[in-house]
């Protein structure tokens, strides 16, 4: 099997076993282009139960034999996969680019080596997650293994498809588990373009699965009898239903991230070039449909003039950044679908009416494609939708405030909690509103970022359980007991 897929030669059939095989379901997903809003195609596979069925049966006779592979051997399949991975980024790119729309320089590049560093980093811990013992003063001798669950499904987002699969399909694998992927519907040519790859690196077949699909599908694995545990990452309303299928089920473990409203507060003593900086790049990377994405900007009063000019001229310059993401120089591509770009307009509208003002943006760019100016809203009233709302677009909402009190109050009065930012040159300040947030991440000086060494994931109903680090291999794992009587 050699890599030859393309936008000419897309691939549309599920991978079970290691073989490319059609879906048993009669129904199809339809893609279209947001670029120019034409038809991708209309015959890309939509798997349904039976599918999902043979995946997991694939999987569970896999499982005995991938968990009991030697480290170095189980290792080596991930480097593999990871060099691979590296070797077609230009292609697997443009399979996510023909329905995303992210450009290859400023988004694309990014998430796909984000992806095969996930594999290295996870399969660089595989013989360095030995579990633990515990003396035997009393008598007995404790040994705690960490055990992989058995058949485990990952369900991604539009919005980072191939970044996101390493997250979760990594620490999965690293850890002896099996793994189905569920892309999003809106962009499974480069998921499924990795069946390739997982034959090539050498994973037996049913260890590494992909099946395209919709919710439907999702739902078929989040309330399946046999996945022990689902990885899903999207918006709040739909984890919240996995969290409840999992538990009607077989009470699946369960890892969700989630949606924000991620705050950025700029004191009157930070670097003001700094703070626009990091403001402006964390609303329009990848159009701001990014979950962490500082959309809520709080400025104190004494800067808050000097800061609102620079943060709208860096946004108009952003907007000349926006294009036809084929185009070399285009940093922000369109939204990824019509039904995206009218919700983001939709909001844009109703936050005009409920009084804000639109201080730079607002319009929508050309007539073809779902392109949209980066927006930015002042007068902004807390209690509005624009505000306490996620809008995965372009759009933040920026605000005055007077005290380090009066901040933190409004920035932690929300259900969501995935990050927030600080920018001040006063580090006890600095630390003192890091710890007082409500979030899953903070950044000091900086926003809207991750590692792959350090916990990302949110608080409260931005998620639930970390991804990264050593967290994931836990969230992949069962620690195990053994205690041994030494008197015996
Ligand atoms: P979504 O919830 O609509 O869909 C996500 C995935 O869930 C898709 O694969 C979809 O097919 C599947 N799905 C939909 N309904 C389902 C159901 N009933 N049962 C099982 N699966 C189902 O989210 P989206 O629009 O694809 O992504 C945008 C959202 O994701 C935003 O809210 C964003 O903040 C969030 N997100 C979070 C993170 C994070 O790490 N915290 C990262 C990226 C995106």
């Amino acid at each position: 099997m050699s890599f030859d897929w393309s936008i000419k030669n897309l691939p549309k059939q599920i991978f079970i076993n290691n073989e490319y095989v059609a879906s048993k379901s009669s129904k199809t997903l339809t893609l279209n282009n947001p670029a120019d809003g034409s038809l991708i195609a209309d015959d890309v596979a939509l798997a349904g139960e039976q599918d999902v069925d043979a995946a997991v049966a694939g999987a569970e006779k896999a499982f005995p034999v991938w968990k009991k592979l030697g480290a170095t051997e189980r290792r080596n399949i991930m480097f593999k996969f990871a060099e691979l991975i590296e070797k077609y980024t230009q292609e697997i790119a443009e399979l996510s680019r023909v329905s995303l729309g992210a450009p290859f320089k400023a988004f694309g590049a990014f998430e796909i080596g984000l992806c095969a560093e996930a594999f290295k980093y996870n399969a660089g811990y595989i013989d360095k997650f030995g579990g633990e013992s515990w003396p035997q003063e009393d008598g007995f001798l404790k040994i705690v293994r960490n055990e992989p669950l058995g058949v485990t499904a990952g369900i991604v987002p539009w919005n980072g498809p191939v970044g996101t699969i390493g997250l979760k399909a990594a620490p999965a694998l690293a850890t002896g588990n099996c793994f189905i992927l569920k892309p999003s519907e809106k962009t499974p040519f480069s998921s499924l373009a990795l069946g390739t790859l997982i034959k090539e690196a050498g994973f037996p077949p049913g260890v590494f699965q992909i099946l395209s699909g919709d919710g439907s599908t999702g739902a078929l694995l989040a309330s399946h009898m046999r996945i022990r545990k689902v990885s899903f990452t999207g918006s709040i309303t739909t984890g919240k239903k996995i969290q409840e299928m999992a538990a009607k089920s077989n009470l699946k473990r369960v890892t969700l991230e989630l949606g924000g409203k991620s705050p950025a507060v700029v004191f009157d003593d930070c670097n003001l070039e700094n703070a626009i900086m990091w403001t402006a790049n964390a609303i329009t990377a990848n159009t701001g449909q990014v979950c962490f994405a500082a959309s809520r900007v709080y400025v104190q009063e004494g800067i808050y003039d000097k800061f609102i000019e620079g943060y709208k001229e860096a946004m108009r310059n952003k907007a000349k950044e926006v294009g036809d993401p084929e185009k070399e120089g285009t940093n922000i591509g369109p939204l990824v679908d019509e039904a995206q770009f009218n919700r983001v307009q939709g909001f844009i509208e109703r936050g005009q009416k409920s009084g804000a003002t639109i201080a730079v943006g607002g319009q929508r760019i050309g007539d073809k494609g779902f392109y949209l100016e980066p927006t930015v809203f002042t007068d902004v009233d807390i209690n509005s939708e624009i505000h306490c709302e996620e809008i995965f677009g372009p759009v933040s909402v920026v605000k005055s405030f007077k005290t380090e009190e009066e901040i933190l109050k409004l920035s932690n009065d929300t259900n969501f909690g995935l990050m927030a930012g600080v920018f001040t040159q006063d580090i006890n300040k600095a630390l003192r509103v890091a710890s007082e947030f409500e979030s899953g991440m903070v950044g000091i000086n900086c926003v809207s970022l991750m590692f792959l060494v350090a916990p990302f994931g949110g608080s409260k109903e931005s998620g639930l359980g970390r991804e990264c680090g050593i967290h994931a291999l836990r969230a992949f794992t069962e620690p195990k007991t053994i205690m041994i009587n030494m008197n015996y």
